[in-house]
């Protein structure tokens, strides 16, 4: 019988019930260990979680906690390896793609960890300047924020077990909130073994970060007003979350972090160079993680004299991107997350393929896997569709097919561009190639400030940028992840704003003598 591993609650390491579900290595099928939540005792967790790791975590200065976020991303890094082991077997990706997870979180528990050293010793922040209210201006107005006094349950998703822990705990520690996290249940592995390095080492106070693996009932029964709950996963799952009658009745703070039908638009006469770097960051975000990637381009829009080129050029690349088992060195593309995302992957290529003005330009479905067995392994080459009509075709602008898998479409003008990317009814990221030639320039950034709002970010590609671009997909903590409309409508890192989602703003009315003696200091983002 595989392990089963143990839950951290209530500042203790706790088994939960039953057989628990198995988590099987998604290329060979090997069973790797198993989880549970059954029979844990929530009401006990969550209140140890609130009062005794807030109320610690409280009583040190933002500066402090700066220091434990640096040393917990210390450790982190020395266990790497390890980390790296359990994401081979457990999410069955390649090197550099488990890099983006177990890296890119651990970068930026670092970046935290130095822009919270700047805050100092403060307890509470300053959000603007005192705003005099009264004739002879002694009476002012000064907003101040301070930590919620309550627990963030973080519900995450699949694709990020470590990225998508630590970008969220690093700004609600940093903010004195104590955290619980339930990873989802398929790689649920590894935000398990980082939470309990962490807990052993000792480096957080006691309830400050707990880890709950498993099935997620009776979670959100535990929620309380000052509770804070961040949930990222698909649209559905989210509409069940926001609709939950106690996040309803105790109007707990949500974040919710959807899907998203991302879009790469190709400017009007984009150069070659241009038009080159489209093509890579088209196949680059098609199969980094093999397409399990929120921020992944979904739809790409191109001028329709170079619909069929490019699609051609696509297809070339695609071509040359050897699937298989991530343990052989020639694969560049692993596994999904398991035959059951490989099953939905396969029938929404088929419910894409079956729309109206719909053609495969690259069918990965063929492509030969690199030692691995195409019945057991979760592995599927990259597809490209082109849709010919994307006016008459509403679903490409709806359907997120969940893995390595783009959309083609062609536009008449830059207004029409604009006008397709809006149908994906807000999303995470959309990124532009075009020029920094004078017209060019003009042309990105009225783009951009058009696509500003229904996007998080605008990510603007030009060959003076080429090789130094962080990438369409790429989360960077200086700039903010989330999306508007169906993208969920979230706001998660941009630097020290992703404090504010955990601090509670509180406007303090005064003789100005009492507000300079708040002791605090400004938030600077
Ligand atoms: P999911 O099925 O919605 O699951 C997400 C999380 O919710 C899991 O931890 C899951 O637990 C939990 N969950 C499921 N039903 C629940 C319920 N009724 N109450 C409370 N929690 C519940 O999503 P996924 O398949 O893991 O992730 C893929 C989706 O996430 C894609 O659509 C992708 O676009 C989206 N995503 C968005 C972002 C972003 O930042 N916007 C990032 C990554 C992924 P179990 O695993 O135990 O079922």
């Amino acid at each position: 019988m595989t392990e089963l591993l143990p839950n951290h609650v209530h500042g203790s390491r706790v088994t939960g019930t039953g057989p628990g579900t198995l988590l099987t290595d998604p290329v060979t099928g090997a069973e790797l260990v198993r989880v549970s939540s059954a029979g844990l005792d929530l009401p006990r967790a969550f209140a140890h979680a609130r009062e005794q790791g807030g109320a610690a975590l409280r009583a040190l200065t933002f500066g402090q906690r700066a220091e434990k976020l640096a040393a917990v991303a210390k450790l982190l890094q020395a266990n790497r390896e390890a980390y790296h082991a359990i994401a081979l077997a457990n999410s069955g990706t390649t090197a550099a793609d488990t890099a983006v997870d177990v890296d890119g979180g651990i970068y930026t528990l670092g970046q935290y960890a130095r822009w919270g050293a700047k805050l100092g010793d403060a307890q509470a922040l300053l959000d603007g300047g005192a705003v005099p209210m009264s004739k002879d201006g002694l009476f002012q107005s000064q907003h101040l924020l301070v930590p919620t006094r309550g627990v963030a349950l973080f519900i995450n998703a699949f694709n990020f077990p470590s990225w998508g822990l630590w970008e969220k705990a690093a700004p609600a520690l940093l903010a004195g909130v104590p955290v619980i996290v339930k990873p989802a249940t398929a790689t649920a592995w590894l935000t398990q073994r980082m939470v309990t390095d962490v807990v052993d080492s000792g480096l957080l106070p006691e309830g400050a970060l707990s880890v709950i693996c498993g099935s997620s009932a009776g979670l959100l029964d535990q929620l309380q007003p000052f509770d804070v709950l961040s949930f990222t996963g698909s649209a559905g799952t989210a509409e069940v979350i926001r609709s939950h009658p106690v996040v309803v009745k105790n109007a707990v703070r949500l974040n919710i972090e959807a899907d998203s039908l991302n879009a790469a638009v190709l400017m009007p006469d984009a150069s070659a160079e241009a038009v080159a770097l489209f093509v890579r960051e088209v196949v680059r975000e098609m199969t980094v993680k093999s397409g399990q990637k929120c921020t992944a381009i979904r739809r790409a829009l191109v001028p329709q004299a170079l619909y069929e080129t490019v699609g051609a050029a696509i297809a070339a690349k695609l071509a040359g991107i050897t699937v298989g088992n991530p343990r052989d060195a020639s694969v560049r593309m692993g596994a999904l997350v398991n035959r059951e995302q490989f099953d939905g992957v396969l029938g929404g290529i088929e419910q894409l393929a079956a729309l109206p003005h719909m053609r495969l330009m690259f069918d990965g479905r063929r492509q030969p896997l690199v030692d691995a067995d195409p019945a057991v392994a979760a592995c599927l080459g990259p597809t490209l569709l082109g849709c010919d009509d994307p006016d008459g075709t509403a679903a490409v602008h709806r359907i997120e097919v969940f893995g390595p898998v783009a959309t083609l479409m062609p536009y008449r003008d830059i207004a029409h561009a604009r006008a397709l990317v809006a149908r994906g009814e807000g999303s995470l990221v959309c990124s532009l190639y075009g020029d920094t030639t004078p017209e060019g320039s003009a042309a990105l950034a009225a783009t951009a400030t058009d696509l500003a709002a229904c996007h998080g970010r605008v990510h603007i590609v030009s060959p003076s940028v080429g090789s130094t671009q962080t990438g369409h997909g790429n989360v960077m903590p200086q700039s903010l992840h989330g999306g508007p409309g169906r993208a969920g409508g979230g706001e998660e890192l941009g630097g020290l704003r992703a404090l504010g989602f955990y601090l509670r703003r509180s406007a303090i009315q005064a003789d100005g003598a009492v507000l300079a003696g708040l002791g605090a200091v400004a938030l600077g983002v």
